[in-house]
């Protein structure tokens, strides 16, 4: 199957490339034409996966379609933005059909989940690795940034942490466990779901946003930075999963929660009086602590007194 052949068959005839609401022209031109609104700003996010780097090498395809395009789009859900379209650029050693059909199809269901059209990419050989760019919409002047984060405000998350990262031994085949205990840990890291939702909601209401991709610690840096404050985590706030407790332990589940990678839920800094109506529509929305003035990230220990975080989140220089 030749590179054209491959492009057609496998993703411009996928049912993800067809129409999309503001998708003028997609793939099959030299670019890909979008429609924003009046009064609407697109959000770009791109993000690689390196065989090896970001996920196993080999792994399931169908895993990998679906869990790439659930990475990239978690940045959208970051930033408050409706998803409207997404291009791959796929480095492949070798154009195997199986691998291919079975990574359309992991592709396919995450871009049916979240909405999004397949506009364009790039296929060429050598080691396996994915960039995805994925686009959105967002009212003017209201995405959720890192910057707006304010002393007083709350430090809140959107459901339990560190799953992603404490199912690594069973990602990796170096243990083993009971199907109701595997199963849940293998999903939040195969297949998280962006809030999307969430981040739509929070529009108008949260200070500053992002997912955690790096670890909570590291990502809440990230908005103390930006917002010149001080976060303060509550470590015996954490949401932490049964599944989680019960196969990591309780210290492990906690450093996992605090500095593990790969969570892609959504951290935010919300004012207090708005907590009530955030957690009638989303129970998962848990506070963890709050915006102090000052500079960087504090962890408290159940007892209310400082503790030494672990090390930062996952950097690769
Ligand atoms: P060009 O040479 O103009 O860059 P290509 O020959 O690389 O175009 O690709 C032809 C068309 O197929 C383009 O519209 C491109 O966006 C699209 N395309 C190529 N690879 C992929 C892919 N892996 N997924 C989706 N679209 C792709
Ligand atoms: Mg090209």
């Amino acid at each position: 199957m030749g590179e054209f052949e491959l492009i057609r068959h496998y993703f411009a005839a996928a049912p993800c490339a067809q129409g999309g609401d503001g998708v003028v022209r997609g793939i099959g031109d030299d670019c890909a034409l979008l429609a924003l609104a009046a009064g609407e700003q697109l959000a770009v996010s791109t993000d690689s996966l390196v065989a090896g780097v970001h996920f196993p090498d080999p792994c399931d395809p169908f895993l990998l379609g679906q869990r790439a395009l659930a990475v990239s789009t978690s940045d959208l859900a970051a930033m408050g933005a409706t998803p409207l379209a997404f291009t791959l650029a796929l480095t492949l050693p070798t154009a195997s059909e199986a691998w291919l059909a079975a990574f359309a199809r992991g592709l396919q269901a995450m871009a049916q989940s979240c909405a999004l059209t397949l506009v364009g990419g790039d296929t060429t050989r050598g080691p396996l690795s994915l960039t995805l760019s994925v686009f959105g919409r967002v009212p003017a002047g209201q995405a959720l940034t890192r910057c707006g984060a304010r002393v007083g405000d709350l430090l809140c998350v959107g459901g339990s942490l560190g799953d992603a990262a404490g199912a690594l031994p069973l990602v990796l085949g170096q243990r083993e466990a009971a199907a109701e205990i595997a199963e849940p840990l293998l999903a939040r890291y195969w297949s998280p779901q962006p809030q999307l939702a969430l981040g739509q909601a929070l529009r108008g209401r949260a200070t500053a946003a992002l997912d955690i991709s790096d670890g909570l610690l590291a990502d809440c840096g990230h908005i103390a930075q930006a917002s010149g404050v001080a976060l303060q985590v509550e470590s015996a706030r954490l949401p932490l999963s049964a599944a989680l407790r019960a196969f990591a332990g309780e210290q492990q589940a906690l450093a996992c929660a605090l500095s593990g990678g790969d969570d892609y839920r959504l951290a935010f800094t919300l004012p207090p009086a708005l907590l009530a109506e955030v957690q009638a529509e989303w129970p998962e929305v848990q506070v963890i602590g709050r915006v102090l003035a000052g500079s960087g990230v504090q962890l408290l220990d159940a007892q209310g007194r400082a503790m030494l975080s672990p090390r930062g989140g996952y950097q690769h220089f």
